[in-house]
């Protein structure tokens, strides 16, 4: 079982299986998107299933398949489908920005893939082109019908709240909730990703959040939800899905932190903010033994800091793009 010094068990593996992404969200990353690490860094498929294994053993049960934009990566179901067979894992989720979801959420469903989290930050087709560059609101939207005929559960919508550009969707983002069965995310905007973009002006606590949903009708504390994490989780009465807010900056969730992250090039970091890591990838290439492996992943263990320093006042220098570190 892997704790680290704080004593949180960790149990969670976040896996990014590629720093590449088709868009390019205003907050994630430059225009002209990041400097792609060249293919051969990038962690093979079975390289991955490896590394997992080895997790696995030590007590990780749950894996969610991230990026960049995962579904960019060819045949993604085959790594799902291996990754679902390794012992002790209970479950495989997938974070995808849900344009290519309509054509392979049946694969990766048939795959064993458990359930999905798809970003969007606004139902506005022009302020979807305005946010991620790039992309067609149409086709997530087409995704996360998709998604939801094939029968993930739960879909959950991830929203980074970006003041004077979707918090004028906050209750038709809460409202999805009531009529269909989606769980909606309000996500505070982090100092993570584009230099340009991260402005404390365009920062909402999702305490402001919570409030304007509010508004509409009682919230109801659920904490049956699988996979709920960093959220606070609320329903309104009868509905369908759910709503969650995740105060990455001002709530502090990191007491609660079970999970460790591996970047397409085969860093095991124990911290989203943090440039601390152990490299699996190069140990691995050259052979390493599993009791090697299992020592590296004890010092990725032991490297955890008791809480992220992100905050709004962050020097610029110490930003990072949230797709090499792998979102
Ligand atoms: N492409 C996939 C997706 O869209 O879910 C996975 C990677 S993406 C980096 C993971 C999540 O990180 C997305 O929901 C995105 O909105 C979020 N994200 C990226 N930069 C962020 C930032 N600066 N603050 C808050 N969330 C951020």
């Amino acid at each position: 079982m892997l704790r680290d010094r704080f004593g949180r068990r960790i149990e969670y593996l976040r896996i990014s299986v590629t720093d590449r992404c088709n868009l390019r969200c205003l907050y994630c990353m430059p225009a002209s998107g990041c400097a792609w690490k060249p293919q051969e860094q990038i962690l093979r498929y079975e390289e991955i299933v490896t590394i997992a294994r080895e997790m696995a053993r030590r007590g990780i049960t749950k894996l969610r398949i991230t990026g960049g934009e995962p579904l960019v990566r060819r045949d993604l179901p085959s790594l799902v489908a291996q990754l679902v067979k390794v012992p002790r894992i209970e479950e495989v989720a997938l974070s995808t920005n849900g344009v290519l979801l309509e054509r392979y959420a049946e694969d990766l469903t048939a795959a064993g893939l458990s359930r999905v989290n798809i970003s969007l930050d606004t139902l506005d087709a022009a302020k979807f082109t305005q946010v991620t560059r790039l992309g067609s609101l149409e086709a997530v939207l087409r995704g996360i019908q998709t998604a939801l005929k094939v029968g993930l559960d739960p879909v959950k919508l991830n929203c980074v709240l970006l003041r004077g550009i979707n918090d004028d969707e906050i209750e038709q983002f809460a409202l999805l909730s009531m009529t269909q069965p989606l769980h909606i995310r309000f996500i505070e905007l982090m100092p993570l990703g584009s230099l340009e973009f991260f402005h404390p002006d365009r920062f909402m606590p999702v305490t402001e959040a919570k409030a304007r949903c509010e508004t509409w009708g009682e919230l109801v504390p659920v904490d049956d939800l699988a996979g709920s994490g960093p959220a606070s989780v609320f329903r309104y009465q009868n509905a369908s899905g759910t709503i969650g807010f995740i105060g990455a900056l001002t709530c502090s969730f990191c007491h609660r932190c079970n999970r460790l992250r591996l970047t397409a090039d085969g860093w095991l970091r124990p911290c989203l903010d943090s440039r601390i890591g152990v490299n699996l990838r190069d140990p691995l290439r050259r052979g390493a033994s599993p009791e090697e492996l299992e020592e590296l992943i004890r010092q990725a263990v032991a490297m955890k800091p008791e809480s992220h320093h992100m905050s709004l006042t962050m020097r610029q220098d110490e930003f990072e793009t949230m797709c090499a570190v792998g979102g």
